[in-house]
């Protein structure tokens, strides 16, 4: 069986299950307000958490961009799936590039295979995120003891780990930063539960604080003063691509819905799709989703190549895709009338699972911040004309 035959197999086996079970899921996660643990076993035993990791770690070890195609099929699905897709099939990546072969076994494997879950733990409530993190540890003898507080860390309650950025204390930037893994039952760390967010409904999310929380030093990816490299290294390019295509899945749900209110909503004898209003919202939807689909696979094509460029393509990507996912849903939104205000629509949820992309990987403030760099980077200056002419 060639390669591309049994990769459409796969791709019709996650629609399948994104469509039934997956919206299934989805309504029940939308009653209780939870995700339980039988879907993380669910998606876990279907495979469908260690797509993206080599074979040799037991990944499916599918080239980045055709994962990209199945990250686009399960973005149309509930937020809260999404995002256990995007992280899980994700997170290996930080790590990966920085452990020893240890660690590999005890961390890396682990969160492939599903046994261990690890939440990314960046995020700080009194500064900037990256250079900025004041968390710090004080090495005493094998263990480091860990202060200070994070928050807005997603998997925050449930995880097993903390794979988290602090610094060496008294040092400043980059240097002195380490990345840890730190377990989530530690000594001094108090966990607070902030699940009660606007979308992505049922994922869990944490306040954390730590209190001179001993932390083995082998715990330690990387060394001292790379901290910030597994969290904003070669893992960011691909997780950036990653919250790309989610746009674009979600933005395809969203059109889906638009699309079939459109076809069965009648106003003055006439169904909405005869309307021209409303065919040129749908119409630029389409196009606008397509466009950002191009650059987003763009993006993950470069990054697969290891392209000089992959890292502006896919800031460029994210910042697009994030802009159009905005459009789209608004759009949509506003084809279902007032009645798409009501939760009782499919399309409520997919409007407020939608905001929370415009987080995720650095706003897009960051993101132009990024590509104009680069901008000024690579464009050559021009020659001032001779004086006189
Ligand atoms: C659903 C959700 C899940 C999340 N999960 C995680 C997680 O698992 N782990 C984790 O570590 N974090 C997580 N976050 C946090 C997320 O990464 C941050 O919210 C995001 O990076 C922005 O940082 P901030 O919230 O500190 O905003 P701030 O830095 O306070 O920024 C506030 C505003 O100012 C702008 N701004 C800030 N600095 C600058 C600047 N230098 N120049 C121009 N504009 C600027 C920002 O773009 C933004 O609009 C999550 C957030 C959400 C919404």
């Amino acid at each position: 069986m060639s390669d591309e035959h049994s990769f459409e197999e796969l791709r019709t086996q996650v629609e399948a299950w994104v469509e039934g079970p997956g919206e299934r899921w989805a309504e029940r996660i939308e009653e209780t307000g939870e995700v339980p643990e039988a879907l993380w076993a669910e998606l876990n035993e279907r495979g469908f958490l260690r797509m993206a990791a080599p074979v040799a770690y037991g990944g499916h070890g599918l080239p980045f961009s055709r994962w990209m195609e199945l990250m686009e099929v399960f973005s149309r699905s509930h937020g809260s799936i999404r995002m256990i897709v995007h992280v899980v099939n994700g997170i290996w990546r930080a790590m990966d590039g920085h452990a020893t072969e240890e660690q590999r076994k005890r961390f890396v494997l682990p969160s492939i295979t599903g046994e261990i879950k690890i939440a990314f733990t960046l995020t700080e409530p009194g500064n900037g995120t990256g250079a900025d993190i004041t968390t710090s540890v004080v090495r005493e003898g094998d263990t480091y003891y860990l202060s200070g507080s994070k928050h807005l860390i997603t998997f925050g309650v449930r995880c097993d780990y903390y794979l988290l950025a602090a610094r060496v204390e008294g040092s400043t930037g980059h240097e002195g930063t380490v990345a840890l893994l730190v377990p989530r039952h530690a000594p001094g760390v108090t966990v607070e539960d902030t699940s009660q967010t606007m979308g992505v409904t049922g994922t869990d999310h944490a306040s954390l604080s730590f209190e001179r929380t001993p932390v083995p030093v082998d715990h330690r990816l990387g060394a001292e003063g790379e901290g910030l490299d597994v969290f904003l290294g070669g893992f960011l390019t691909p997780s950036r691509i990653s919250v790309a295509m989610s746009c674009v899945g979600l933005a395809e749900r969203a059109q889906q819905l638009a699309v079939a209110y459109a076809r069965d909503r009648v106003t003055f004898g006439k169904a909405l799709t005869q309307r021209q209003a409303i065919q040129f919202m749908l119409a630029e939807n389409a196009a606008d989703i397509e466009a950002a689909k191009q650059l987003v696979l763009h993006a993950a094509r470069r990054f697969e190549q290891g392209a000089e460029d992959a890292s502006l393509q896919s800031s460029m990507a994210k910042m697009h895709a994030v802009t159009m996912l905005t459009h789209v849903t608004d759009k949509a939104l506003q084809i279902h009338g007032g009645l798409g205000y009501w939760k009782s629509q499919k399309i409520e949820r997919v409007y407020r699972d939608a905001r929370a992309q415009r987080f995720e990987e650095g706003t897009n403030e960051v993101q132009k911040a990024v590509v104009f760099r680069e901008v000024l980077r690579r464009t050559p200056p021009v020659a001032a004309p001779e004086a006189g002419r």
